[in-house]
């Protein structure tokens, strides 16, 4: 068997070590002669194992008792709707940061149900900064402020937390959430869609804070409604069970990593090191404003564009693969996420210099 270096942005490379272990308890978990994906979510072996993952992020990111933690189902694009119908509580008006192609996203769905005030966009520019604080125009009557903190498609990411006051903030999380240490007392709601940085597809996590639940839209749909699934332990309906446990596998690998601070240090060496040999050369380019680089999402273009086709194919081969660009930006991507070890980055950048020496 050989794996390759896996720079897809979602689904994403999985930690080996998570995979070995559900491999080995793919047939029989501890001894119970039954997969965790036959388990009724209901028994006590899935209770189990759905607690424990609980826990164990709630260590990770210091999750505050006054915050719910909630596994649900319908990704990221399901929270552009389920935030509005949660958090407008009467009120008709949100605020939206727009700094690429997911905070649009965001805000063409919230504009389904509210009115939105755009406090600021980089989208003139071509999404290659994040604006300045200064430069926002927040309305203080907005019943939150949502912002995308590291936008996965332009490699976009903000290095600091917006201070909203007394408004909610709400964070799009899908493509940065354990990347680093987090203050989750900062945020009204922070969600992710977990086939990133968290597990595989078909899980989403929300954390919630407890005092902006329970005024959902006249009308909504039980399954949008955070207080039904607050209420119900994320158990209203079947939950996405062994997604949920892949999760629990993933942060127990991080807990044995020795937690975000840690895996912070191993993703910004493993930015800075492509980052700086980007920069260096001639042949390579990221458009991004340094400040505002992305430690999980690194866009490059070669200086000749016609060398994009060979320089995918010699990747692939080399065993470095998915890094083209989204469609609507073009060039690369190398996603680096949590689970991408420090020698695949390296084994980018040798393969890299190699393509400028033999082909520029
Ligand atoms: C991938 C991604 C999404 C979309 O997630 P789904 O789970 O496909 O709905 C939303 N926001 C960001 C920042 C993403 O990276």
């Amino acid at each position: 068997m050989t794996r390759v270096y896996n720079f897809s942005a979602g689904p994403a490379i999985l930690p080996e070590e998570v995979m070995e272990q559900a491999r080995d308890e793919m047939l029989d978990w501890q001894g119970t002669g039954m997969s965790v994906m036959e388990m009724s979510h209901r028994g006590k072996q899935f209770m189990s194992i759905a607690e424990q993952a609980e826990a164990d992020l709630r260590e990770l990111l210091a999750i505050p008792d006054n915050y719910k933690v909630l596994f649900l189902q319908g990704g990221a694009t399901s929270q552009f709707a389920m935030v509005p119908i949660n958090l407008l509580r009467g009120n008709n008006k949100a605020d939206y940061l727009c700094t690429g192609h997911w905070s649009k996203k965001a805000i063409a769905e919230g504009r389904r149900f509210c009115e939105i005030n755009l406090a600021a966009s980089s989208e003139e520019s071509g999404f290659q900064h994040i604006p300045p604080h200064q430069e926002w125009h927040l309305d203080p009557e907005a019943a939150y402020v949502h912002y995308t903190p590291n936008e996965t498609i332009a490699g976009v990411e903000f290095h600091w937390i917006p201070d909203t006051g007394e408004v909610p903030l709400v964070a799009d999380m899908s493509s940065t959430l354990l990347s680093r240490p987090l203050d989750v007392s900062r945020f009204g709601v922070i969600y992710a869609g977990a086939q990133k940085n968290i597990g595989c597809a078909g899980l989403t996590v929300v954390i919630v804070r407890d005092d902006l639940i329970g005024q959902p839209l006249g009308g909504a749909p039980s399954m949008f409604d955070y207080q039904i699934h607050g209420d119900n332990n994320s158990m209203y309906n079947t939950p996405p069970t062994y997604a949920w446990y892949i999760a629990g596998l993933v942060f127990g690998w991080l807990k044995r990593k020795g937690g975000l601070s840690a895996i912070a240090e191993v993703n910004r060496a493993k930015a800075d090191m492509l980052y700086h040999f980007i920069d260096s050369s001639g042949f390579y380019h990221n458009p991004v404003e340094r400040a505002s680089r992305s430690r999980m999402n690194v866009p490059f273009i070669l200086s000749e564009q016609g060398l994009d086709g060979v320089f995918l194919e010699q990747a692939e081969k080399a065993g470095l693969t998915n890094l083209k660009g989204h469609r609507s930006v073009g060039g690369m991507r190398a996603s680096i996420y949590n689970a991408m070890p420090q020698e695949g980055v390296e084994a980018l950048v040798e393969f890299m210099k190699e393509f400028e020496r033999t082909q520029a």
